[in-house]
């Protein structure tokens, strides 16, 4: 597929690492950005996608980077006007964040990293484990530098791309309400999401990929980084806590500083099901994993009075990963967290399937409405070379991602949440399959109690406690 050139940049790119997120974004970068190869550099910590790149004419450096080496490896890459693409594991946001800005250079990534062990150390409590930690840490970093290079950070699809998803959602939701809405400032979208009475947003992904080889006795398989996944299935369970909450979970922690917008709970989040719908699949059991965008939308649609949050609705993700995948979770928990002896990406491999990845907005006049991206692995490959249906929803997000920094070179840290949504759908739609909206009168309360009597709050269905499967 021939692609509109976006922007020119004149300066260097740097991948660091090149996984299945780095060798699917390379062929977007050199479609849709204008610069040569042989100014793009890799640095990774395998030898994963070598032959692409030396395809491409990219150098490719095999070297892990850590705490102790980033900075000297990275001189010889990164100077003013550069941009740094961070999609590895286990290389820490903050440090490449700060290290990018006294060099002059703009950064991205699609989660923010600690250093390896980050996630896992056991000297850690379990609130300095969470997403909600390294979010404060990140938006630390904002005070005196409003103008320095542009940093946005967690802008995969989700987190990324699917904040962009919750403002056209709101927008069609209104639209069908008969209430005109253009909201440009943060605190009109919190002031339009409470006027709608949105209560409780789901990231709700339902991904049928299939493999033509079955998952193994003790393989880890997955249709993106399973060290990602591992990492953060294992942190505590976290969701943007709303304020029609009326059931405190018995398990659930408070922050004592930051935003306050959201809770953890004392498990792990491959350990946490949930209830949640998607149009092709219906109503399906998930997992909620932490993620950036449960604590970053929650925090952007708070209302807040004389200091209070006087409004927020309830985020969180709600993933039914691929079946082999969730086979793979339930051996993982089996075996105690302690990750398989091997692991697998499914990529080529791949026979069928779709990746269906919105967000469900619901609580409001008409129940629930969902918004997405339904991709199957066909229209993927078409599309772009080294993508499966999970990976393009990330890449051409990263791809948005930077096309907009690079419009916007001195913004600071930015969340998905910060940018122009227009801007970042109308890069990414065409690689998205079809965006689909579709309301439901499903609930978690639907079709309840059907074997035995449960203990659920009849009074409202989109409390937690009834979307939350015990
Ligand atoms: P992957 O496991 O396929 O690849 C990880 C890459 O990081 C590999 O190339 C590896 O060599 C490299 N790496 C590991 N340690 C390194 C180090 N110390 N120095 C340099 N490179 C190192 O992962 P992936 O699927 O490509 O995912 C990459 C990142 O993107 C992960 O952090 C993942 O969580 C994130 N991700 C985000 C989203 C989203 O939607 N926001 C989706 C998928 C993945």
């Amino acid at each position: 597929m021939a692609g509109k050139v976006y922007i020119e940049f004149p300066a260097r790119i740097v991948l660091i690492g090149f996984g299945s997120i780095g060798q699917g974004v390379m062929p977007l970068i050199l479609r849709h950005i204008g610069i040569d190869p042989s100014r793009i550099s890799i640095i990774t910590a395998d030898d994963r996608g070598r032959s692409e790149a030396e395809q491409y004419g990219i150098k490719f450096i095999r070297e892990a980077l850590t705490r102790e080496n980033f900075r000297r490896i990275l001189d010889a890459n990164v100077g003013r006007g550069d941009f740094v693409l961070n999609v590895s594991v286990d290389v820490s946001s903050i440090a490449l964040v700060k290290y990018c800005w006294e060099r002059g250079a703009m950064y991205l990534d699609t989660c923010i990293e600690p250093w390896a062990g980050g996630y896992t150390s056991p000297t850690m409590t379990p609130a300095q484990r969470t997403n909600y930690a390294l979010r404060e840490a990140a938006l630390a970093l904002r005070s005196g530098q409003v103008r320095a290079p542009t940093a946005v950070i967690t802008h995969g699809a989700n987190p990324g791309l699917v904040s962009h998803f919750v403002k056209q959602a709101l927008v069609n939701i209104a639209g069908d309400l008969g209430i005109e809405a253009a909201p440009k400032s943060r605190t009109e979208w919190a002031k339009l999401a409470r006027q709608l009475g949105v209560t409780t947003i789901h990231i709700a992904e339902r991904d049928t990929q299939v493999s033509s080889r079955p998952k193994k006795v003790n393989e880890f398989v997955n249709t993106w980084s399973v060290d990602g996944f591992v990492g953060e299935g294992c942190q505590p369970a976290e969701l943007g806590w709303g304020t029609h909450e009326r059931n405190f979970p018995r398990d659930g922690k408070r922050h004592e500083s930051g935003c306050g917008a959201a809770i953890y709970l004392m498990q792990p989040g491959a350990a946490t099901r949930v209830r949640t719908w998607t149009p092709k699949a219906g109503h399906i059991m998930s997992f909620l994993i932490t993620h950036g965008e449960s604590i970053s939308i929650a925090d952007y649609l708070t209302v807040t009075e004389s200091m209070q949050p006087v409004y927020r609705p309830t985020v969180h993700y709600a993933y039914h990963p691929s079946d082999a995948a969730v086979l793979s979770v339930w051996e993982l928990q089996g075996r105690n967290w302690q990750i398989q002896d091997e692991t697998r990406i499914m990529m080529d491999d791949i026979v069928s399937g779709m990746d269906e990845l919105g967000v469900l907005i619901a609580g409001h006049k008409k129940n629930a409405y969902w918004y997405g991206s339904q991709l199957t692995v066909e229209e993927a490959r078409k599309l772009a070379p080294y993508n499966q249906a999970t990976s393009l929803q990330v890449t051409v997000s990263c791809l948005a991602g930077m096309v907009w920094a690079m419009e916007n070179p001195n913004s600071g840290l930015m969340e998905p949440d910060d940018l122009d949504y227009k801007r970042l759908l109308e890069i990414c739609t065409p690689y998205l399959g079809t965006l689909h909206g579709e309301y439901t009168d499903w609930t978690p309360l639907s079709d309840r109690e059907r074997v035995l009597p449960e203990d659920i709050d009849k009074s409202d269905p989109w409390q937690f406690k009834n979307v939350r499967v015990f």
